[in-house]
This record gives structure tokens, C-alpha cells and sequence, in this order.
């Protein structure tokens, strides 16, 4: 493993990503929303950011983009489709490119349904995946600019990723994601000790992120969801939950 992925927990429950390359040191912050915590958390990991890296627009993940930049002076990685709305990029890309950090290399995903330019970044020598607010622990993002066709297309590229691969997202929703799963498939054992999982976790104050692409693959509905319709039937339950 070349690649680590710490959580850096920001605003009400978020995560930002503090990604290493062990071989070079090299440092990326993903979605950077909150200036302050991840410039201590850098300063604390040794003081070095090569790269920040956006999943999408939103605020509360891209809000401390130009602080930290300011701060480090590293280039900022984000869509080339919504370079509009992004803070200013540096680097911009879309599904295909690949970015370097260090000796690993991180590939660019397009995975529209939450946003239209929402971009994940895939890292094999983690295996370490960054999915915004793709896919979460049991959940996947609302569909707020985007349709259930473009989010399951988004879901079946994640899912075709090797098993073992970390999935770092961009919230702490599992507890919340869980109770909605349950509803829909009570009888999956998988997803039952998931649940289980994510409950003691919380109970003892740690992080239920990142989860194991295989669990997910087990457990959660969205992405066991077999055609749009499905998708479709357990986001709008999902949202109305
Ligand atoms: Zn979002
Ligand atoms: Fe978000």
C-alpha cells in the first residue's frame, strides 16, 4: 500500500481527506471546506501539500479551497465541466485523466447524479477511492442536479472497482443511511452487521469511514439497486424517509 487516506473531520459532518504517498510524502487535501482544521491537520502530517482535489461544488466541500491554497501554494485538481462554478482550477479534468501524487496515480471518474460535474478519484495502489457524495457507507448522494439513469451508471463504475478499496466519502451519514436500509432489505445479514458495525463505532466516538467496497457491495441498497427503476424506487423512498 502506497497510498493512506486519513479522515479529517470538518464542519457538522463532514470529511476531508488527507491522502499520502508513503514512497515520496507527496500530500493531497480532498475537499478542503474548512480552512482552519486542514491546515493543522497538514501542519501536524508534516507540513507538506502538493495538491487539492475537488469531488464538486458544493460548499461544504470546496469553501476553504483558496485559503488552503493561499496558505501552501499548490495547485488545485477539480471538473473541467463545472470549472464555472469551482473555485479558480489550476488543473482541470475529466473521466480518463489521471492525476499524480507522488509516484501513485489517482484516475478520474465522472460520476454525475448528485451534482453534473461530480468527479471521483480512484487511486489502485491504496486501493483508495474518493467519492464525494457519490457513494456513501449504505447511502449515495440525493440526486439534486442529476437522474437516477446518470447515478446508477455512476454507482456501476464504482462498483466494478476491486473489492478491497477503501471508499472515503465525503459524510458521516452510515448510522442515519442504516436505519433507511434496514427498511428496505431487513433481512440481509451483510447489512445487519454492517449497521452493527457503524453503531459501535459511533458509540465509541470513531469514525464509521472509510468503509470496504465489498461491504458496501453487500449492504447497501443503492448500490445493489439491479436498474434505474430500482435505483429510482429506493432514492425517492430514501428521500422521503
Ligand atoms: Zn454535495
Ligand atoms: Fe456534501
Amino acid at each position: 500500500m502506497t497510498i493512506s487516506a486519513t479522515a479529517v473531520p470538518i464542519l457538522k459532518d463532514n470529511y476531508a481527506w488527507l491522502l499520502k504517498d508513503s514512497e515520496t510524502g507527496a500530500t493531497a487535501i480532498v475537499d478542503p471546506a474548512d480552512a482552519k482544521p486542514i491546515i493543522a491537520a497538514i501542519e501536524a502530517a508534516g507540513g507538506r501539500l502538493d495538491m487539492i482535489l475537488l469531488t464538486h461544488h458544493h460548499a461544504d466541500h470546496t469553501a476553504g479551497t483558496d485559503e488552503v491554497r493561499a496558505h501552501f501554494k499548490c495547485p488545485v485538481v477539480g471538473a473541467a465541466a463545472d470549472a464555472h462554478r469551482l473555485p479558480k482550477l489550476d488543473i482541470a479534468v475529466k473521466e480518463g485523466d489521471t492525476v499524480a501524487l507522488g509516484n501513485a496515480m489517482g484516475q478520474v471518474i465522472d460520476t454525475p447524479g448528485h451534482t453534473r460535474g461530480q468527479i471521483n478519484f480512484f487511486f489502485p495502489e491504496g486501493p483508495v477511492l474518493l467519492s464525494g457524495d457519490t457513494l456513501f457507507s449504505l447511502g449515495c448522494g440525493r440526486l439534486i442536479e442529476g437522474t437516477a439513469g446518470e447515478m446508477f451508471d455512476s454507482l456501476g463504475k464504482l462498483a466494478v472497482l476491486p473489492p478491497n478499496t477503501l471508499v472515503c466519502c465525503g459524510h458521516e451519514y452510515t448510522e442515519s443511511n442504516a436505519r433507511f436500509a434496514l427498511s428496505v432489505d431487513p433481512d440481509n445479514a451483510a447489512l445487519k452487521a454492517r449497521s452493527a458495525e457503524a453503531a459501535a463505532q459511533r458509540a465509541a466516538g470513531k469514525s464509521t469511514i472509510p468503509s470496504v467496497l465489498s461491504d458496501e457491495l453487500a449492504a447497501n441498497p443503492f448500490l445493489r439497486a439491479k436498474d434505474v427503476a430500482a435505483l429510482a424506487d429506493v432514492r425517492g423512498k430514501k428521500d422521503r424517509f
